[in-house]
């Protein structure tokens, strides 16, 4: 068994055949977390979820990229769609969190690609995402809840204020950090998350010091396809090209990659 434990089957890019591609990944024994990105992608992944006894999870919050800060223009993905936030509704989230299939809070974090130019405006930007991700941590904390973090040319600030907190579990998806930031997470009990983006970078290092224990892996599709599949969809059956890819750099065999992070999955977000 397989588990992408990071999939957005619920963009526009898996309209036509998305009952077909879900059910291709059961029969072949490939579970899913669709994650979400605000309110109205939290709610769809909440409603395909539903839809499948088993092997369909479902991620809820608030991307810090969907937070209206009023002091960056963000570019949209036509495949997400453009749902932008004023601020966290804590209720309404903690309405969809309290769902069935819904094993945890995410994906958010910290997101410094696009931002403001003035030091003044930077400023406020950066405690606008932090002061939503704290928000959404409270919320995680409450429900018992692991987290799925995105964080992108942050990590500094991200684990300083994981190093305030108490009780967070979780993964740090699509991990692109150094091996000093990837031990303080490890440290703090968290998982790493592995998707395509390791045939881009040059992670291996990183992977090969890494105990399988603490990998998860994921696909993060539509995006970022093994390059065998470049300039095509990826879907969560290609999480298997992940998986290979780690049993290679680990000299282990693919088995025991499946076996491990597929229970790190079940772990940590308590898939029944
Ligand atoms: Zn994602």
């Amino acid at each position: 068994m397989l588990i992408d434990t990071h999939a957005h089957i619920n963009f526009s890019s898996f309209e036509k055949d998305r009952e077909q591609v879900i059910q291709k990944c059961l029969d072949n024994n490939v579970w899913m977390i669709n994650v979400g990105t605000n309110l109205k992608t939290s709610q769809e992944v909440v409603d395909i979820a539903q839809k499948y006894p088993q092997g369909v999870y479902a991620s809820i919050g608030l991307h810090p990229i969907n937070l209206d800060t009023g002091l960056v223009k963000i570019k949209f993905d036509k495949n997400e769609g453009k749902h932008l936030e004023q601020d966290f509704d804590f209720n309404q989230y903690k309405k969809l969190a309290g769902l069935p299939k819904v094993v945890a809070i995410g994906e958010i974090g910290l997101d410094y690609y696009w931002k403001p130019k003035t030091t003044g405006r930077k400023q406020r930007f950066f405690q606008k995402q932090k002061d939503l991700l704290l928000k959404q941590l409270e919320l995680a904390k409450e429900l018992s809840l692991p987290v799925i973090f995105h964080c992108r040319m942050a990590h500094k600030d991200l684990l300083e204020i994981l190093k305030s907190q108490k009780g967070i579990k979780g993964v740090v998806h699509c991990f692109t950090g150094t091996w000093e930031q990837a031990q303080q997470y490890m440290d703090m009990g968290l998982y790493l998350g592995f998707n395509g983006i390791i045939f881009k970078l040059n992670l291996d290092e990183i992977i090969k010091k890494t105990p399988l224990e603490r990998i998860l892996i994921e696909t993060d599709c539509p995006y970022l396809p093994p390059p065998e599949f470049k300039g095509q969809r990826n879907d969560p059956l290609k999480v298997k090209y992940i998986a290979q890819r780690i049993a290679e750099i680990k000299e282990i065999d693919l088995e025991t990659v499946a076996k491990i992070t597929a229970q790190n999955a079940k772990t940590l977000f308590n898939l029944k």
